[in-house]
């Protein structure tokens, strides 16, 4: 089959040629729908090799959806033909962590070798997936495959990062969301869904402003050394109660950290490599710093009955499987708005 690999530390990713697979024990085989194209790849593709923590040749893609192909032996309860997501950050199943639905903290993935469709285990930007558990899927359902797969990282880690900080999203409230891209655009979305709070994206495209005031963002502004002020003067000079940095990056933390209210939480979730300073007086008082990884099993069935109900929808750019490269070029180049998803066999 064809798929997207990523083979060598720094080299693009390219279109390969590499035997199907077949489900062993316990396994789900996925003809592929569709794969999301996330910026997280990018920066994993820009890590040193001694940082990578897993071998390489990799297949990319740790967003993804398709139809149940083949069952590995002994997996039962899921229906060949059925047309599923994947709950990206897999767990061993069996730790206190994963007990409670949350694998994206399993206690025990490291040193087991569990690692995620597209981050270490084969993903899936190729005609296959391998599923190692179909605890892992939830159904999509009439839900379409193309324009709700991003929903597993991309609707599920705002969600998640949206969640613990939903005591202080109460009318009145500001959210500031850094970052109106593939997580940032849907972040907006879930807020307007799940909160009566106003929210203040920020972003250094005009185009994606755009986006994000069309899928409900109150007020927008330019991520530039002004932000913080312009979101003090929109606040009355209290600040936000929350901010959610899905750039991560030094000058957004900088801007996350100036632009925070009196006990605000600052959640920091791109991979940017800022960093927020905590300390008495370095930012105001009972202020919350934490940085949470993607989400649990659940809230991914959470996020996909929002998307059911009408409230939640990607802006979505499609390409075939050879077209991958390009996709990965352009995100780069800062030129998708939304989110790239791959289509094989289109
Ligand atoms: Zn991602
Ligand atoms: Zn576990």
């Amino acid at each position: 089959m064809q798929a997207v690999q990523y083979r060598s530390p720094g080299s693009a990713p390219e279109v390969v040629t590499v035997p199907d697979p077949e489900p062993g024990p316990g396994q789900v085989l996925l003809k592929v729908a569709a794969a999301g194209v996330c910026h997280s790849d990018i920066a994993v593709m820009g890590m040193p090799a001694d940082q990578l923590g897993f071998p390489l040749p990799l297949t990319l893609g740790h967003e993804g959806a398709g139809t149940v192909a083949a069952l590995g032996a002994g997996v039962e309860g899921v229906e060949l033909g059925a047309m599923m997501a994947v709950y990206g950050p897999w767990g061993c199943g069996r730790c206190r962590m994963c007990a409670k639905g949350v694998e994206n903290y399993c206690l025990r993935a490291k040193e087991l070798g569990i690692f995620p469709p597209g981050l270490g285990a084969p993903g899936a930007m190729a005609e296959y997936l391998i599923v190692d558990d179909p605890r892992h899927l939830v159904p999509l359902g009439d839900l379409d495959p193309v324009q709700n797969v991003s929903l597993t990282d991309a609707g599920l880690t705002p969600y998640h990062a949206i969640s613990l900080s939903l005591p202080k999203l109460v009318p009145g409230s500001t959210c500031v969301v850094i970052g109106a891209g593939g997580l940032g655009h849907v972040a907006i979305q879930l807020l307007r869904a799940m909160t009566a709070t106003r929210i203040i994206a920020l972003d250094l495209s005009e185009e994606r402003l755009e986006l994000a005031r069309r899928v409900g963002a109150h007020d927008t502004v330019i991520s530039d050394a002004n932000a913080a002020d312009r979101i003090r003067a929109l606040t009355d000079g209290d600040g936000a109660q929350v901010i959610l940095d899905f750039v991560g990056a030094p000058p957004t933390t900088a801007t996350a950290a100036a632009a925070a209210g009196l006990a605000a939480d600052i959640t920091v979730v791109g991979l940017g490599g800022g960093t927020v300073e905590v300390g008495f007086g370095s930012l105001p008082y009972e202020t919350t710093v934490c940085s949470p990884y993607w989400g649990t099993r659940s809230e991914l069935i959470e996020v996909l009955d929002i998307a059911r109900q009408g409230a939640v929808s990607v802006h979505v750019e499609t390409f075939s499987l050879d077209e991958a490269p390009l996709a990965y070029e352009r995100l780069h180049a800062g030129e998708i708005t939304g989110r790239a998803v791959i289509v094989p066999g289109s």
